[in-house]
């Protein structure tokens, strides 16, 4: 085990640095390192490992990375003002650990990550780990943003199937890992579940955050699946779910009738049978295997009639709104 030298606590880089939280960026630092340590323990065994922390902050769960036997650290953070507090850590790390500032939700951390880490998708996972405790309005649309990367393979991916262990809002935490049947079960259930293994590794209570949001805390583990469940675009499994879950208690044939014009109402039941799903569920009582077939039929149908894809049910909704306003608008222009 490596240990760092002695260094001012947490609290005390924070009180010297003036390192307010800053409400704006909704930022809530961890600063119990019997919980930065019990994260960093969730992601996984990180000797030789190279690892990516995203939103370092004042460095809490840093030293708890620096404190494994990892080979590599790379952290990432966009407020500038943590940058002077993260230097003391890197210069006691034995040249481990490297600073970007910078803005995670642009940034290619394959750029960063050696190709010596590297393995090829359907190996093992790879010695490479993104951990990252990030404000709650950041941590959701980057996780989308990183299931369509691992979709592609890309960015952080390129280098295989690496692993990320990161923390949500509880509530968010349990939509992940959601199976059919759950009350929590939703698109991000789906959209997970269908590229990864998902698992909620534990639970923290906000008030053990410095300031403490008004919610607990999910810390999640997120590998790579070698065969996604569903082996269609991103964009169509992402399209399929989003109509699916726009009434998830319905029975799917209501969702599923957003995805075509009202004079196709046909293919709704085409998209039925050729799934082999029956009319009578509701979709947060389908599996994963269940989407994967109807996201299959609904390719079938697009491939026979390519417009289909491109109907919006939202535009067509807000057209009919103009519609009914300019109507409206006519009819008081006629009455003054
Ligand atoms: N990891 C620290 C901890 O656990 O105490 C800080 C956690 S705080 C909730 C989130 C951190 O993410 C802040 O330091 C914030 O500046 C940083 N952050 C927010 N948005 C970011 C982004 N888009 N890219 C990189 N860092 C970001």
């Amino acid at each position: 085990m490596i240990r760092l030298p002695p260094l001012p606590t947490i609290q005390e880089i924070i009180r010297i640095y003036g390192l307010s939280a800053r409400k704006k960026l909704s930022q809530n630092f961890l600063l119990d390192l019997n919980l930065t340590r019990k994260i960093i323990k969730s992601a996984g065994n990180l000797k030789n490992c190279c690892v990516v922390e995203v939103g370092p902050g004042p460095g809490g769960l840093t030293r708890s990375i620096l404190n494994t036997e990892v080979d590599k650290l790379i952290v990432v953070e966009k407020d500038a003002r943590f940058i002077p507090s993260l230097e003391i850590l890197a210069a006691a790390s034995q040249g481990r650990m490297k600073i970007i500032q910078g803005d995670i939700l642009n940034f290619d951390m394959a750029d960063v990550v050696p190709l010596e880490y590297a393995r090829q998708w359907q190996e093992n996972t790879p010695e490479i780990h993104v951990i990252g405790n990030l404000p709650f309005n950041v941590s959701t649309p980057l996780i989308i943003r990183w299931l369509d990367s691992i979709s592609k393979q890309c960015n952080l991916w390129s280098r295989g199937r690496a692993s990320m262990t990161l923390t949500f809002q509880k509530e968010v935490a349990e939509r992940i890992i959601a199976p059919p049947r759950s009350e929590y079960r939703c698109r991000l259930s789906v959209m997970c579940q269908y590229l990864c293994n998902v698992s909620l590794k534990f639970s923290i209570p906000g008030k053990a955050f410095v300031p403490p949001p008004k919610v607990d805390v999910g810390v999640v583990k997120f590998v790579p699946r070698r065969e996604p469940l569903i082996r269609q675009p991103f964009g169509l499994v992402e399209r399929i779910n989003r109509h699916l879950f726009h009434h998830p208690n319905k029975f799917c044939v209501k969702s599923l009738g957003t995805l075509f014009p009202p004079d196709r109402e046909d293919l709704i039941w085409t998209m039925i049978e050729l799934s082999g799903v029956g009319d009578k569920l509701r979709p947060f009582e389908l599996t994963n295997e269940q989407v994967q077939q109807l996201c299959n039929a609904y390719a079938t149908i697009i491939e026979q009639e390519p417009d289909i894809l491109t109907y919006e049910f939202r535009s067509q909704k807000s057209a009919k709104e103009r519609r009914q306003k300019i109507t409206r608008v006519l009819a008081l222009e006629q009455r003054l």
